[in-house]
C-alpha cells in the first residue's frame, strides 16, 4: 500500500481541503501530519493567544480524523526535517502542502522541495479563494489597488468545493507526540477548531451585514477571522455559501473575502511589505514610548480608542472599525511608526495574520495601498458615527460605565472627571482644530525623528 503525507499548516480542516483530498486520492494510506515548528517559534509569531487557539484546532482535527478511521500525527522540530524524516521512514510516495504567502512559508516550501524533490506537491487555492497571481494587471505581478483587483477577482471561476474524506487509513503503529496545552493571554479568547467554525457560521447570518458591519455595539460581523487564519474554514466554501445565500449583506461579506485575497496577493508579490513600507512617503515618525504604552494599554484618554484596545486585550480580537480608528490614532494622531502598532496587534490578535495585519496597518498609515494616504480618522467623529449611544465604550471601559449616552465619548466635558480614567494624551481642542483646518498629520515635524 502506498503512503501519502498531508502536511497541515494553515488549513486545519477536513472539509474542502485540497491537501488532504489529494493525499487521500486513490485509496492510499494517509499520514495527516502537523509539525510544531521550532523555526516559527523562534520568530515569536506563536504567541500565547494563537498557540491556545491552535491547540483547540489540533484537538478538533484529531477528533475528526479519528471519526473516519485515522488520527493526527504531531511532530515537534524543524518542519522540512521532520516531514522528510517521516517520508523516508514510511517510504511515502508523495507529500502535499498548501502554498503560503509569507517569506516564512516561502522558505519552508524551498526547504521541503530541497529534501523531497518531485515527491512534493504544493497546492494553491487552499488559503485563499484566488491563488496569488491568478489575476494581474497588464505588465505587473500584482494589483496595488483594491477596486480593479475586486473587479478581476469577481470574474474568476472559483474551484469546486471538495468533500471531506469519508474514511481514512493511517499506517498502523504510527504514533506522534501528544498535543500540547496552551494558556492564552486573553481571558475571553474564542474556542478554535473546524467544528466551532462551522457552528459559528451556522449561528451567524450575513443578511444584515451591510447595515451592521460598522456598528461597534451591534457586533454584527461574522467573527470568522481566526477560523480563516488557521484554515478551520475554507474561504472557497465560505464564498460559495455566501453566494448561495445572496442579497446585499452576503455581497458585502464576499467583498471582505476579496480584501483578504487582495492583501495575500500583495504580500506574495512583496514579502518585504511585512516589515518595510510598501510605498515609502518619507515619514519621520515621532517616537514616544510613554504614549505608545498608553495606547497599548487603552489609556489614551479617548474612550473609543481605549475601548478598542481593551477589547483586544480581553478577547484577542477587535472589531474592524475599532482596528481602523485605533490604528489611525497611533499613526496619524500620535504619528508613531505603524510597526509599533502592528507588533502589538500581532502579539494579541487570535486572527493575527502577516498579510492582513501588516497590510491593513500600512493602509491606515498611508504607506500601503490606500489611494488616499492622507486620510485621517477623527476619533470623536468615528465615536459619534459608529457608537452613537456609547454602548461599545461602556462595555469595555468600566471607569466610564456609569455615563449615559454619547457623553461617554467626551469625559473631559463632564463636571467631574471620571475617577481612574486618564486625561487625553492630545488636547481635544487642538485635535479638532487641526482636523477642521484640514491638516492631515497632527505632528508633521517631530523633534526626535526615527528614520
Ligand atoms: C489595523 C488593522 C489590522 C488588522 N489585522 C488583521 C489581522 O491580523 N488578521 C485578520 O484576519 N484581519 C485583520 N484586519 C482586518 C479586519 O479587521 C478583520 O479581518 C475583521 O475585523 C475580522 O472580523 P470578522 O471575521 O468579524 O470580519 P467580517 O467583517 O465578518 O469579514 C469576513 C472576513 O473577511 C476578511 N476581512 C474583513 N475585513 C478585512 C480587511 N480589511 N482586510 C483583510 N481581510 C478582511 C476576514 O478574513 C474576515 O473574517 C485588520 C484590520 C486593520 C484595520
Amino acid at each position: 500500500m502506498t503512503v501519502a503525507i498531508a502536511l497541515f499548516t494553515q488549513d486545519l480542516r477536513l472539509r474542502d481541503n485540497p491537501v488532504l483530498h489529494a493525499a487521500a486520492a486513490g485509496g492510499r494510506e494517509v499520514v495527516p501530519l502537523f509539525v510544531l515548528d521550532t523555526d516559527l517559534a523562534a520568530t515569536g509569531f506563536a504567541t500565547p493567544n494563537r498557540q491556545a487557539f491552535l491547540v483547540d484546532c489540533l484537538r478538533d482535527l484529531d477528533a475528526s480524523l479519528r471519526a473516519i478511521g485515522g488520527h493526527l500525527v504531531l511532530r515537534h522540530g524543524r518542519c522540512a526535517e521532520q516531514t522528510a524524516r517521516l517520508a523516508e521512514q514510511l517510504g511515502a510516495e508523495s507529500v502535499h502542502v498548501a502554498a503560503g504567502v509569507t517569506a516564512f512559508a516561502g522558505r519552508r516550501e524551498a526547504q521541503l522541495r530541497e529534501r523531497l524533490g518531485e515527491r512534493l506537491t504544493i497546492h494553491q487555492q487552499s488559503l485563499t479563494v484566488a491563488a496569488p497571481g491568478a489575476v494581474t494587471p497588464a505588465g505587473k505581478d500584482h494589483y496595488a489597488v483594491f477596486t480593479p483587483y475586486f473587479r478581476a477577482w469577481q470574474r474568476l471561476t472559483a474551484r469546486t468545493v471538495r468533500p471531506a474524506p469519508k474514511a481514512l487509513r493511517t499506517p498502523t503503529g504510527l504514533t506522534g507526540e501528544p498535543i500540547p496545552t496552551g494558556r492564552p493571554d486573553s481571558p475571553a479568547l474564542p474556542p478554535g477548531g473546524e467544528s466551532q467554525a462551522r457552528r459559528r457560521w451556522r449561528a451567524w447570518s450575513p443578511d444584515r451585514y451591510e447595515e451592521l458591519h460598522d456598528d461597534l455595539a451591534a457586533d454584527g460581523t461574522s467573527r470568522l477571522s481566526p477560523y480563516l487564519h488557521f484554515g478551520c474554514l475554507s474561504p472557497t466554501e465560505l464564498l460559495q455559501l455566501a453566494l448561495r445565500r445572496g442579497g446585499p449583506g452576503a455581497e458585502a461579506f464576499v467583498r471582505q473575502l476579496a480584501w483578504r485575497d487582495f492583501h495575500h496577493q500583495v504580500l506574495a508579490a512583496r514579502p518585504s511589505a511585512a516589515r518595510r513600507n510598501y510605498r515609502d512617503r518619507g515619514d519621520h515618525w515621532w517616537h514616544s514610548e510613554p504614549e505608545a504604552q498608553a495606547w497599548r494599554e487603552g489609556r489614551t484618554g479617548y474612550p473609543i480608542v481605549d475601548a478598542g484596545l481593551r477589547q483586544l486585550a480581553a478577547e484577542g480580537w477587535m472589531h474592524n472599525r475599532a482596528r481602523l480608528l485605533t490604528a489611525s490614532f497611533l499613526t496619524k494622531t500620535l504619528y508613531q511608526d505603524w510597526r509599533i502598532g502592528a507588533r502589538h496587534f500581532l502579539r494579541l490578535l487570535v486572527d493575527g495574520d502577516v498579510a492582513n495585519n501588516q497590510l491593513n496597518w500600512q493602509w491606515v498609515a498611508g504607506t500601503g495601498t490606500d489611494t488616499r494616504p492622507n486620510r485621517v480618522l477623527n476619533p470623536l467623529v468615528q465615536a459619534d458615527r459608529f457608537d452613537p449611544q456609547g454602548s461599545y465604550v461602556r462595555r469595555w471601559v468600566p471607569e466610564l460605565a456609569g455615563i449615559q449616552g454619547r457623553a461617554v465619548h467626551r469625559p473631559w466635558l463632564l463636571p467631574t472627571h471620571p475617577a481612574g480614567y486618564p486625561t487625553p494624551l492630545i488636547d481635544p481642542d487642538h485635535l479638532s482644530h487641526r482636523l477642521r483646518a484640514g491638516r492631515g498629520l497632527l505632528r508633521p515635524t517631530p523633534p526626535d525623528p526615527i528614520r
